[in-house]
């Protein structure tokens, strides 16, 4: 099959028909469903911008498996310059939708899996690797976005999984068949998960002895029997509901997450790629995590780029872009936002080859680059609110601006530099508010901080990867620490 338009993307959902309920009920058309349908516009743009031309460097791939070109989103990274080519195309998409596209779970997820299953294979001489490669070979060819799932609820954190209440907080296997096992329990706050054909599950935390029911991971379709969603609110979602495109800011994108369930779902043997092996859970969480933390050096920046081009606007329709201090604001929002693009290429660039042939990116620079994503887009979004000012969150509605009597009040009192239309102030700021208190806040905020892995779990790996011992060898070779001191012989500094 060749590769999806958003139009076959759009008819490939409708086809699935998943079984997804929001606000307590169960929606039946949720491909139109006005809270929904943006975010199914955000991957629709992953497909239009490979059919695209001029983005084939950064949208298409060669399959290392069959030689074709595939979207990006599929691939397995052959080289230090596909690790680069991804941060730029997801770049590219944020600054195309302003949003969340959470297509790219799903090719993280392929990507950490590719190597851990290989390893696991010639450490326990199982067949993982041969059924993924397999998987992924049916994920390439016929385009399909796959829904990296890797969190789950986690009940009292301070508990195993086996040891749990409620075993169910952690998804795991209740049965073992001759055919394939079948596994319990939910995913949480899943990015993209009602836009997906595919479910590739992974276990959540690096686990021990006694754990190992809850050491599995596999693939199943996004409609398979006993899976189901539960859609996940956003600030002013219900916005979306009032059918006015002004007062949502970016009308025609948005961020996806829900609540996945897996009520006894069957899965195929063909479909396992971990199951038991608890010694390599911790290698699948860290790998799926580090490219993840590689991806938002991509994506928020994109957005970033919209961010600081709204503020920009806004100063311009204030009149006060030539105000020294809110040039000094703009160039400081943009110093933070390319700081995280450097970190994003930084950690591609000195990526390396595993032993599977696929690249891994530089775990340490990866967990950097997330690390500063938990803070410069709070202080890129806190800059932009100065520059916007309170208009932004005290401004009359559409309706308002549409009625008859009251609109050119609202017309004349909005009106900016040189006659800017009220409309245009109005669009403007909208956007600056969508995206930092309203729905796209999901993304560029919280989901910042906590997408990826929490600040803490960065911080656990940069301590782990960045050997300190080295570091102070460096110091003790320059200070001479350890070496007999004779004061009789003293040398003048550089002899
Ligand atoms: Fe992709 Fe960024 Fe959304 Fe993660 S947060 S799915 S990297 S757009
Ligand atoms: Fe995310």
């Amino acid at each position: 099959m060749a590769l999806m338009t958003p139009e076959t993307f759009l008819q490939s959902l409708v086809d699935l028909n998943l079984e997804i309920y929001l606000f307590g009920k169960k929606i039946d058309d949720y491909v139109n469903h006005p809270i929904i349908r943006p975010s199914i516009n955000c991957i629709a743009m992953t497909y239009e911008l490979a059919q695209r031309p001029e983005h084939d460097d950064l949208m298409l791939a060669t399959s290392h498996l069959t030689g074709k070109k595939i979207n990006r989103f599929t691939h397995i990274h052959q080289s230090t310059g596909d690790l680069s080519k991804k941060v730029k195309m997801l770049r590219l998409l944020g600054q195309k939708t302003g949003s969340c596209f959470q297509r790219c779970v799903g090719m993280d997820a392929v990507n950490a899996l590719y190597s851990v299953t290989w390893e696991t294979d010639r450490a326990r001489g199982t067949d993982y690797h041969g059924r993924f490669t397999k998987y992924l070979r049916h994920l390439q060819e016929n385009d399909l976005v796959a829904d990296g799932a890797m969190t789950d609820p986690k009940g009292d954190r301070s508990l195993p999984p086996h040891r749990q209440a409620d075993p169910d907080v952690y998804v795991h296997v209740v049965e073992k068949r001759r055919e394939g096992i079948v596994v319990r329990g939910a995913k949480a706050h899943q990015t993209g998960a009602c836009n997906s054909h595919e479910i590739i599950v992974m276990p959540t935390v690096a686990m021990r002895e006694g754990d190992e029911d809850f050491a599995v991971s596999f693939a199943c379709p996004a409609n398979a029997r006993g899976v189901y969603y539960i859609y996940g609110r956003q600030s002013c979602d219900t916005r979306k509901l009032e059918m006015n495109d002004l007062d949502v800011g970016n009308p025609r994108f948005g961020g996806q997450e829900a609540l996945m369930v897996f009520d006894d779902v069957f899965v195929p043997w063909d479909h396992v790629f971990l199951c038991g092996e608890v010694e390599f859970s911790g290698a699948l969480v860290e790998r799926f995590a580090g490219f993840h933390r590689q991806s938002y050096g991509g994506c928020k920046v994109g957005v970033g780029d919209v961010l600081i081009g709204a503020a920009a606007l806004a100063a311009d329709m204030n009149g006060v872009s030539k105000a020294s201090h809110i040039k000094d604001k703009l160039i400081e929002m943009i110093h933070l936002n390319e700081t995280l693009y450097s970190c994003g290429l930084a950690c591609s660039c000195e990526g390396y080859r595993m032993p599977a042939g696929n690249y891994q990116i530089d775990m340490l620079l990866a967990n950097v680059c997330k690390q500063n994503v938990t803070r410069f887009p709070y202080e890129i979004a806190r800059l932009a609110e100065d520059i916007a000012g309170g208009l932004m969150v005290t401004m009359p509605s559409a309706q308002d601006l549409a009625d008859e009597k009251i609109g050119p009040i609202v017309e004349k009192f909005l009106v900016g530099q040189c006659d800017t239309p009220a409309i245009d102030r109005m669009r403007t700021l909208r956007l600056i508010e969508n995206l930092t208190l309203g729905t796209a806040a999901v993304g560029y905020r919280t989901e910042s901080m906590h997408g990826a892995g929490s600040p803490q779990a960065q911080r656990v790996m940069i301590a782990r990867q960045a050997n300190i011992d080295r570091k102070k060898e460096l110091a003790r070779e320059l200070a001479g620490v350890g070496k007999t001191w004779e004061k009789d012989k003293i040398r003048a500094p550089g002899a």
